[in-house]
C-alpha cells in the first residue's frame, strides 16, 4: 500500500527541525517513504491513495510516556480528596479490578488516545498480557510494563509480579512490532531493594525498558532519607538501579545533585505536569534535568490522575506551568514542547529509531491536525497553534505502522459505543463499589 499525503504543514520534529509550509509524506507499506515540500512531490499516479491535508498540521504521532491504561473506571471518583490513593483506588483495585476489567479499560483508553493523535505510549499497570492482545488488535504501539508491588492484584505471591514479568517478556519480546514488554517496580518506597535489584537485572537481561515513579511524594523523600540518609535518586543509584533504559516518571523532588545523577545514567524520565500539580506535589525541574542532559518526555500519567489521555492537554500545561516556575515568558518555545510530546517521548519508549521524526526509514506513526474548526484560525506559527489552541477534537487522521487508525475524527475499525459499552459492561459492580465507597 502507498499514501501520499498532500498539502500539509508538516513539523518533521527531525534533528534540524525541518519544517515545511507546504509539504507532502509519502507512506509506502509501514514506514514513511519520503517528506519534503509541495514543489518535490512525487508523481501521484504511482499512489494507492492520496490524502488532502488541505493545510491542516501533519506532526510524528504524539509519545504518551506515562499512564496506567486499566484505570479508566476510577477516572473522576473521589476527586478534590486527601488521600484518594488510599481510601479509594487501592482498596477498590484490589477487590473490584480483573483481567476483564482491565482490557475493557485498556480499549476504551487506546481509544480514546489514538482519536487524541497519541500513537504510542508506555504502560505500567497488571495483566498487561492482556493489554499487549489490546494493543495488537487495535493497531497501537506500545511498551508496557508489568507492575512489580509486595502485593500485586494479578498474583497471590509477595511481589509475584516479578516473575508474571519475567514470563511476560519472555512471550512477547519480538512477537509483535507494535508491542514492547517491559517490567516496572512500582516506587523506591513501596518495593525492597530485593525486588529492585532483580527488576533492573531482568530489564538487562531481556534488554527491555524498565519503568519506576520516582521522588513523586514527600513521603518518600521523608523515608528514604529517615532509613538511608539519602534522596530516592541517590538510594536508586546506590544499589545500581539507575540506567540508560530506565524511564522514571514525575522526578518532582529532584536537587542539582540528583539531577547530575540522572544525566550520567541517561536515565530518561516521564513528565506528569498534569497530575502533578492536580494532586498539589510540586513542579517539577524540567529544566535542570534537561540541563543535565536527561532526556525529558510528556505524560498523561494514568485517566484518574491526569483525567485527560491526550497530549494537548499535557503541552498546555507544561508550558504553562514551567513558564511560571521559571518566571519567564520565554522559556520553553512551543517548539521545544512539541519535541517533548514526540521525539523525546520516543527516546523514553527506546523507539527513538522507528519513532517520533518525520524522517524516510521511519515508521509511519503520523497525526493530522486540521485547521479549519473555530479555534485554529488565525495561524501563524503552527508549534503554537498545537501547543496553545488545538485540542484533540482537532485530529483528523492518524496513522500507526503505515495503517491508517483514524479518519475525518472517527476510528476506522471500531465504535466508540461499542467500546464503551463493553466497559460499562465489565465495570458494573465495580462502580457500585465505587459509588458507595464515594457515598460513605
Ligand atoms: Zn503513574
Amino acid at each position: 500500500m502507498k499514501t501520499l499525503i498532500i498539502n500539509a504543514v508538516i513539523l518533521t520534529m527531525n534533528d534540524s527541525f525541518d519544517l515545511f509550509n507546504k509539504g507532502y509524506l509519502a507512506v509506502r507499506g509501514e514506514n514513511i517513504e519520503a517528506v519534503g515540500p509541495m514543489e518535490q512531490c512525487p508523481d501521484m499516479e504511482s499512489f494507492d491513495e492520496v490524502v488532502d491535508a488541505e493545510g491542516g498540521i501533519l506532526v510524528p504521532g504524539f509519545v504518551n510516556t506515562h499512564t496506567h491504561i486499566g484505570m479508566v473506571p476510577f477516572r473522576g471518583l473521589g476527586e478534590d480528596m486527601v488521600g484518594r490513593l488510599n481510601r479509594f483506588l487501592i482498596p477498590l483495585e484490589k477487590k473490584q479490578m480483573t483481567q476483564f476489567l482491565a482490557k475493557a479499560s485498556a480499549k476504551y483508553a487506546i481509544a480514546e488516545m489514538q482519536l487524541s493523535g497519541i500513537t504510542s505510549f508506555f504502560d505500567m499497570y497488571y495483566f498487561e498480557e492482556r493489554l499487549a492482545e489490546t494493543c495488537v488488535e487495535m493497531g497501537e504501539r506500545a511498551v508496557l510494563a508489568e507492575t512489580v508491588i509486595e502485593s500485586t492484584i494479578d498474583s497471590y505471591k509477595p511481589y509475584g509480579g516479578i516473575e508474571l514479568a519475567e514470563e511476560f517478556i519472555g512471550r512477547w519480546k519480538g512477537k509483535s512490532s507494535l508491542v514492547t514488554p517491559s517490567i516496572a517496580p512500582h516506587a523506591p518506597y513501596s518495593n525492597t531493594e530485593e525486588s529492585l535489584r532483580k527488576s533492573r537485572e531482568i530489564a538487562d537481561r531481556f534488554d527491555v525498558p524498565y519503568m519506576i515513579h520516582l521522588a513523586e511524594m514527600d513521603f518518600e523523600v521523608s523515608a528514604i532519607r529517615e532509613k538511608y540518609d539519602m534522596t530516592p535518586v541517590e538510594y536508586l543509584d546506590s544499589i545500581g538501579f539507575l540506567g540508560e533504559n530506565l524511564t522514571a516518571a514525575h522526578c518532582i523532588f529532584i536537587n542539582s545533585r540528583d539531577a547530575e545523577i540522572l544525566g550520567k545514567h541517561n536515565v530518561k524520565v516521564a513528565h506528569c505536569v498534569v497530575a502533578n500539580t492536580k494532586s498539589a506535589k510540586g513542579i517539577s525541574p524540567v529544566r535542570l534535568m534537561q540541563e543535565n542532559n536527561v532526556c525529558v518526555g510528556l505524560g498523561t500519567d494514568g485517566p484518574s490522575s491526569g483525567n485527560t489521555l491526550d497530549m494537548f492537554t499535557v503541552m498546555k500545561a507544561t508550558a504553562l506551568a514551567q513558564k511560571t516556575f521559571l518566571r519567564d515568558r520565554s522559556a520553553y518555545t512551543s517548539r521545544e514542547i512539541l519535541k517533548m510530546a514526540t521525539i523525546d517521548g520516543a527516546r523514553a519508549l527506546g523507539l527513538q529509531k522507528i519513532a517520533g521524526s518525520l524522517e524516510p526509514g521511519k515508521k509511519a506513526d503520523l497525526t493530522l491536525v486540521e485547521t479549519k474548526s473555530i479555534n485554529m484560525y488565525p495561524l501563524y506559527d503552527p508549534y503554537a497553534a498545537l501547543v496553545y489552541q488545538a485540542g484533540s477534537h482537532n485530529v483528523e487522521t492518524v496513522y500507526v505502522n503505515g495503517n491508517r487508525i483514524v479518519e475525518n475524527k472517527n476510528l476506522l475499525r471500531y465504535s466508540v459505543k461499542e467500546i464503551k459499552d463493553e466497559l460499562e459492561k465489565e465495570s458494573l459492580s465495580f462502580r457500585y463499589e465505587a459509588l458507595k465507597m464515594q457515598n460513605k
